[in-house]
Order: C-alpha cells, then structure tokens, then sequence
C-alpha cells in the first residue's frame, strides 16, 4: 500500500478525459502537488493508503474552473457603471477611474478579492491581463491559487506603471523572467486590443512571446466599433489586421471573438488560436453573439472567460457555463449546441489548453497538478441526480462549492478559505468603496 496525502471520494467523478465518462463512487489520490492515482474508491482503497480520505456522500468532484479572460483588480469597480455601451463604459468611467485610483497596493488588495471571489466559486486559475501583475503574482503565491498573469501593453503612458511604451515592454520582460520558473504563476504579454495598440506594439509582443515561449492574450473583434476603427485605419478587420502582422498562431488565445466571418473562424482553427468565451460581458455591453457553435464545429477550441468584474458584474465560471449554454441554443434556434458534457469542457480542458496550461491542469489525470473541486450536491436544487452534468451547467451555484484544492493544497475547506482572512479581505474592500464612490 502506497502512502498518500489525499484520498478524495466522491459519489460521481468527473475527469474530464477520455469519453467524459463519469466514475460512480470515484477517488483521486493525491501526494504532493501531483495527481497520483484516479479510478473507482474500490481501486484506489486497493492500491493507497491516506489519514486524510474524504467521505464523498453526495458529492462530486470535478476539475477546478478555469478562467480564461478577466481583470482580477477590476472587481472594486464592480457595480460602478452600468447599462451603457463599451466605449462609453470605458472611456467615460472605466479608465478614469482606473486612471485615478490605480496603483500596486490597488491591485495587491484587489486581487485579494477576486481571488477570493473566484475560489469560493470553484475556480482554480485565472488568465489576467492588466499592470502590476509582479504584485498581482505575489498576492497569488501568498494564497496559493494559479495564475496566468498578462503583462498588459497599451500605446499611451499609464502614470505610476509606464511613463512610455517602451516601459510596458520593460515591465512585461521582468515579469516573464521573475516568474517563468514558478509552480503557480505563468507570466505571459498582453496587448490591449487593435484600436489601443498599434501593430509595431504587436509586433515586439509577439517578440517577446517567442522569445520566452509565453503566450500572448488579448482582446479580438469583440464590438462593432472595434471591426469599424480597425477597417477604417488599416482597411482589414482585427483578425485580417493581426494575421498580416504575424500574430494568429498557438501562443496567442484571444477573448470575445464575437464579429468573425467564417472564413475568420477557419483562419482562428488554422492558425491554432485559442478562443476565451465571454458570453455574460458580451450580453452586459451588448457586444453581440460569439459564434461558438460555428468556432467548436471548425475545431477552434473556445473556453470560458467572465471578462473583469466590472462588466460581468461577477467572476463565477459556473454562471459563464449556464449563460453560454443557454443562449447559443437560443441564437441559433438548436437546442444541441452547447450541451453540458461541451460547457464543463470548455470551462476545464478547454481552458488550459488554450492558455498554455494543457498539460499542468484542467482534467483529472495522474501527473498532472492537483486543481480540483467537490461540490455538494445535498441541496433541493440538485435533486434527484440523472445526469450529473446537467446540474453542474444549468443548476449548479458557487455556494455549493465546497472543498476547493489547488496544487495539492486545500485553499477552501467547507466553504472557507485556509490560506487568508476573508473578512480582512471584505473590509479593506469596503475602505476602497468609501474612497472610490467619491471620485
Ligand atoms: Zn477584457
């Protein structure tokens, strides 16, 4: 008999390998940072021993929720400007106040927040794309929780971060050569959008990238405005304009992709982009639909992302996996696409794949990182269980989330959190919106 740190029992267990096939009375032993060992408890009881093994009674475990696009220090500005359209919304309120308020113990405090906000919903690692993401990065080791940081790049100086371009490069550089050798942290580069950087920005990014083997995130073709600026500056469309400057390959994965022709939708499969789905801000900013169902029909591997909290207005995958599966079916008048078994793909194996991750996380396979989640599902709202999948896409909520592990480690333990003071971390945010509401 083996020795291990953890054995997880569950009633139902999803590995997301293979035909998605669910364990019945399923166990993941788990030594270190390591998936050991996944089968029935039977098998694993067999083989391994553990003083911790976890009663599994109504339960289900799963891999942990990736996030794939989103602003992590924008959740204290949450709630602060609604019901308006994109441009508005940002150059009206958003980078003002970013403009205002923005700065290292910002982002280390706020960061605390989303983090929080994200594990207590089940989701393990996050793709970020903002400044300060050194601090951002140390904030995450501190609470143990994975991060692919993105260095963020924009043509204009942002005070206090980039007193010129060539600073963004400079802080990008130190980020990937701070972090590139950590178990947690991935540090990669990340240009804003077509219409806030120029291609010789996109061209020394994708440099870097190569050079360092990083990945690049950034937004594509989410609004009308944005295919129109790109039209009307380089007459091509953001996906034509990025392939002439050599940007469409493996390393970059792109949020939104909402305005793409099908011969775009081919490009994107081609050219193994990834594709991060954020169907909840697409519909806050009416931005427009994504076609999913066409992108996953080309081979294009389209995950989960809620964009930063301030235009979602939260950070929970599981409300992205209900959204996108209910809403393609409605927009293309077929109630196949997006089945259960495709949106807990899209927002797991999905998911690292596209932001690097494939081989670390996003699916229950020895080897690979221990990031996963049991669920409760003793609730009225999951009874009676046909078909697990179906409840954890249209039924399931970030409060039935209950045993959170990251990398072997278990961050939230019956719904709290081991590694920090959530009430600290809810107090100072509450300082922040004293500050903040006055602007
Ligand atoms: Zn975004």
């Amino acid at each position: 008999m083996e020795k291990v740190d953890y054995i997880l029992r569950a009633d139902y267990l999803l590995t997301m390998e293979g035909d998605l096939s669910v364990i019945n009375d399923g166990a993941v032993a788990v030594t270190g940072s390591n998936i050991a060992d996944v089968g029935t408890f039977a098998d694993i009881s067999e083989k391994y021993t553990s003083e911790k093994i976890s009663s599994g009674k109504n339960r289900v475990i799963f891999p942990g929720l990736i996030n794939t696009h989103t602003h992590a220090a924008m959740v204290y500005f949450r709630g602060l400007a609604d019901d308006m359209p994109l441009q508005e919304w940002l150059e009206k309120h958003i980078w003002p106040a970013e403009g205002k308020w923005m700065t290292g113990e910002f982002v280390d405090n706020a960061v605390g927040l989303a983090a929080v906000e994200m594990l207590k919903a089940g989701v393990t690692t996050y793709a970020d794309q903002y400044f300060y993401q050194n601090i951002a990065a140390e904030k995450l080791v501190k609470i143990g929780m994975r991060g692919v940081l993105g260095a963020g790049v924009i043509d204009f100086p942002f005070t206090g971060y980039a007193q010129s371009v060539d600073d963004y490069f400079i802080n990008a550089e130190n980020l990937i050569n701070a972090w590139k050798d950590s178990e947690l942290i991935s540090p990669c580069i990340a240009p804003h959008a077509t219409y806030t950087c120029s291609p010789d920005n996109y061209k020394r990014a994708n440099e870097l990238s190569e050079k360092y083997n990083v990945p690049i995130h950034t937004h594509l073709a989410e609004t009308q405005f944005e295919v129109a600026e790109c039209q009307k500056r380089y007459g091509k469309t953001p996906v034509e304009h990025l392939e002439s400057i050599g940007l469409l390959t493996e390393r970059l994965f792109a949020a939104h992709c909402v305005w793409l022709t099908d011969n775009e939708i081919e490009l994107l499969s081609k050219r193994s982009v990834g594709v991060s789905h954020c169907i909840e801000s697409n519909l806050k900013l009416a931005s427009g639909f994504a076609p999913v169902s066409k992108m996953l029909n080309a081979g294009v591997t389209v995950a989960l992302g809620t964009d930063g909290a301030a235009s979602n207005n939260d950070l929970s995958i599981l409300g992205e996996m209900s959204t996108a599966a209910k809403v393609h079916k409605a927009v293309s008048m077929d109630p196949t696409v997006v089945d259960c078994r495709t949106s807990l793909l899209m927002a797991t194996k999905n998911g690292a794949e596209i932001i690097g991750l494939g081989e670390k996380t996003g699916s229950i396979k020895p080897g690979k990182k221990a990031d996963l989640v049991i669920a409760d599902i003793d609730k009225p709202h999951l009874n009676p269980v046909y078909d697990i999948y179906s409840h954890i896409t249209y039924c399931m909520r970030p409060s039935d989330i209950e045993t959170v592990m990251v990398n072997g480690k278990i961050l939230v333990d019956n719904r709290k959190l081991t590694t920090v003071d959530e009430a600290e971390i809810l107090d100072i945010a509450r300082q922040w919106q004293e500050k903040i509401k006055d602007q």
